[in-house]
């Protein structure tokens, strides 16, 4: 028989937390979604209002919560470059303080908790795909230091919770993902791309374009989150989630001009500071502990992706 669980969501309104918040409704769970609305929006989650089971808090991570739910699952945190460097003393500030009081929260109502890592914790990897056992190659003072030292900390906060307080903690790190939801100024690769072909505007390559990404969609992403929470207390974590089948950033223009029909052109813009020359999941893992693979390949992704940002700016210019 099914248990009803009260679940909590921070971050709820963003891109990913909005589409958790809506499966874990679905399932039948009770749904407590948290977010400052930094990069989320009320739009993402307005659908979700009509579920007797979904309540929103306007509440900022950085500062305690006392609640009581069953399940945590701590995403607030902005994840595009361009929003984590606008105020990186508050990206860090949300990484790590909103770790520490997500953490103490589980710690006092004994949840169990999981957090969104990324893959920005391998930093420029120099090992390639790249698996949990690798540390990473971050530069500690560079501009995307904020956001990856920031997500490494609450890393070790998690770690240090369960072996100091036997918190149960899933830790998954994630690589690129996209889809639905994501704000059309959100800045990320994908949706910048998709926008700019849709309104046949430049497409902005960012250097030469021979970067590459390994690019997930959404639902099975949150697929992967969902049986992660849902593994016995020996699987804490790290575990890699993402779409191992990688890209370069030329390859994705192009792919996204052909399937829009645009007329964009591509334009090459300088390489930000610490831009990853190549990342790519070794999922092993996530195939041996969860039975969970990637399902959506990129271009049926990107077709659902183009006709949702395809809607929304038809709307915004009714
Ligand atoms: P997003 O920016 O759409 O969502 C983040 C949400 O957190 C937003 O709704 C934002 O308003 C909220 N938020 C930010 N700071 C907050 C604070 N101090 N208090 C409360 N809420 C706050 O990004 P996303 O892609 O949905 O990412 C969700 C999580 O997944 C993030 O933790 C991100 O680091 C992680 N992640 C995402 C990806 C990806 O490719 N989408 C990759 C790696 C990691
Ligand atoms: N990028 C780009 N043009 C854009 C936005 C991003 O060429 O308009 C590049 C960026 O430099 C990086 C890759 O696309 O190499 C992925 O960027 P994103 O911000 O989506 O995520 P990251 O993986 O870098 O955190």
């Amino acid at each position: 028989m099914y248990m009803q669980k009260r679940v909590l969501v921070t971050g709820g309104a963003g891109f990913l937390g909005s589409h958790l918040c809506e499966r874990l409704l679905r399932e039948g769970n009770e749904v407590i979604c948290v977010d400052n609305y930094f990069t989320g929006s009320k739009r993402n989650i307005a659908h979700l209002l009509d579920f007797k089971e979904f309540e929103l808090i306007r509440h900022d991570v950085t500062f305690p919560l006392y609640i009581e739910v069953d399940e945590i699952y701590n995403l607030a945190c902005p994840a595009s470059p361009i929003h984590y460097q606008h105020d990186p003393v508050q990206t860090t500030k949300t990484s790590v303080h909103g770790a520490i009081n997500m953490l103490g929260l589980a710690k006092r109502i004994r949840a169990k908790i999981f957090q969104a890592s990324t893959s920005e914790v391998y930093g420029d990897p120099d090992v390639h795909p790249q698996p949990e056992s690798y540390w990473g190659n971050v530069n500690p003072l560079g501009i995307r230091a904020c956001y990856d030292e920031g997500k490494r900390c609450a890393e070790t906060l998690f770690f240090d919770y369960h072996r100091q307080h036997k918190l149960r903690i899933k830790v998954a790190r994630i690589f690129n993902t996209y889809g639905p939801h994501m704000h059309p100024n959100d800045g990320r690769v994908v949706s910048n791309f998709i926008v700019q072909a849709l309104k046949n505007e430049p497409i902005t390559i960012y250097g030469k374009g021979d970067q590459s990404r390994s690019f997930c969609y959404y639902e099975d992403l949150i697929e992967g989150f969902v049986r992660l929470m849902k593994t016995g207390d020996e699987i804490t974590g790290p575990i890699n989630l993402g779409n191992p089948v990688e890209f370069t950033i030329k390859q994705l223009a192009e792919t996204v001009v052909r399937m829009t029909g645009s007329s964009s052109s591509l334009v090459y813009k300088p390489l930000p500071a610490d831009d990853p020359k190549q990342r790519q999941p070794d999922i092993t893992l996530a195939r041996k502990h969860l039975d969970w693979e990637p399902a959506i390949q990129l271009e049926q992704g990107l077709e659902k992706t183009i006709r949702y940002f395809d809607k929304l700016l038809s709307e915004s210019s009714d």
